[in-house]
């Protein structure tokens, strides 16, 4: 049998790195500045300038990223205390867990096909003080989404509420005007975890946004709350970036685009080529402002499709299998009802699809699903 495929080759992915990651580790020893130090605020700077933003503030991982962005906000007055933050039900449970660790409560409401709407938060402005977007298999919400954030306020009387971003799977995707993920929204949290398309390794993360107010509190709150070295005026965590990790993401930052290059080709590739009455593939439009961190397809029959995947050596997973509002830690949810969400945890898998496959083993892939009985 042909070798395996496994669902991400995360091994070969970080290993292009090796040489010049041991560079990172002999800095870090020459300069013997073991937290913040140079390779941090060099990596804050470049990912800020990436993104297209002001403000980058790195932090240990993507849930503390959302959640301090929060803390920060009703620190700052933008939020109050206890505020109700709507949240699509079709993502993973760290934009949850971010509001309520943030003692905010989440407002889920239902996506439409994939992602959220404005026309989910307009049905809600009543009831919100805020919205986490939330680019989910690194495709971006539309723009329409953001239209209810403050200072890009279209129409008078609509309600004006903040608007942030998880864009935890979306590194470097971009809109038709070349905003890149992370650009739209008030503030915006980013995780580095080794399997995002920029990853690192080990546990990192980063907020970004082109609010100074804002940008200062979050680097305050994610330093013990600290006004200065022995003064701490707010409740504070500790939540830094590893220097390492800076260094190490500074190595990866340069090939992110190309990466994401050719995730677009190969989805553009299974799009154009897989075809079986009993699975769905997304359609053209898919490719658009995408950073393909998930490839999805549909079926009803999933369970015995792993099965078959498995056989032919082709891992997948799913992403995802129960959603927030299911989960035991959330039992005001679990009478929720939200059919779209439901559905796509029901019938998603997704199928290898990183940026050191060969065409070869695209092929295969593509093989394998259309042979499915
Ligand atoms: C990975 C991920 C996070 C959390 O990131 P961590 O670094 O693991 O804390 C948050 N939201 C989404 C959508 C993610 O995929």
């Amino acid at each position: 049998m042909a070798a395996p495929i496994p669902y991400l080759d995360l091994k070969s992915l970080q290993g292009r790195f090796l040489q010049q990651d041991l560079d990172v580790m002999q800095h870090l020893h020459d300069s013997g500045t073991y937290i913040g130090g140079d390779m941090v605020t060099r990596f804050e700077n470049e990912f800020a300038a990436y993104c297209g933003v002001q403000h980058c503030i790195g932090v240990a991982n993507g849930l503390e990223a959302l959640e301090i962005i929060l803390r920060a906000d009703v620190e700052l007055g933008v939020l109050t205390k206890a505020a109700r933050i709507l949240v699509p039900a079709h993502t993973y449970i760290a934009t949850f867990l971010s509001i309520t660790n943030a003692g905010c409560i989440p407002v889920p409401v239902d996506v439409d096909e994939l992602l959220l709407t404005a026309d989910k938060i307009k049905n809600q402005l009543d009831n919100i003080h805020g919205v986490i977007a939330v680019d989910i298999y690194g495709k971006l919400v539309d723009d329409e989404v953001y239209a209810f954030l403050p200072d890009r306020q279209a129409g008078a009387k609509a309600k004006k509420i903040p608007i942030y971003t998880d864009a935890a799977q979306a590194h470097g995707a971009r809109t038709d005007q070349g905003m890149r993920s992370g650009s739209r929204g008030r503030a915006s949290a980013f995780s580095f975890y080794p399997t995002k398309n920029l990853g690192a390794l080990g546990d990192a993360g980063a907020i970004v946004t082109d609010d100074e107010e804002l940008g200062s509190m979050c680097r305050k709150i994610a330093n013990y709350g600290r006004e200065s070295r022995y003064v701490n005026d707010v409740l504070g965590v500790n939540s830094r970036l590893d220097p390492l990790q800076a260094g190490f993401l500074s190595n990866r930052l340069p090939l992110l685009d190309q990466d994401n290059a050719r995730r677009r080709e190969i989805a553009e590739t299974y799009i154009s080529s897989i075809k079986h009455e009993k699975i769905q593939v997304p359609n053209s439009l898919w490719i658009e402002h995408n950073a393909h961190h998930v490839f999805p397809i549909y079926s009803d029959d999933r369970g015995r499709l792993v099965q078959h995947m498995d056989a032919a050596g082709i891992g997948t997973n799913f992403h995802y299998k129960i959603p927030p509002h299911h989960q035991e830690v959330y039992p005001e949810f679990n009478a929720f009802n939200f059919p779209v969400t439901e559905r796509l945890h029901k019938t998603q898998l997704s199928i290898p699809c990183h940026p050191l496959l060969s065409d070869q083993e695209v092929q295969r892939v593509i093989d394998t699903v259309n042979s499915f009985e």
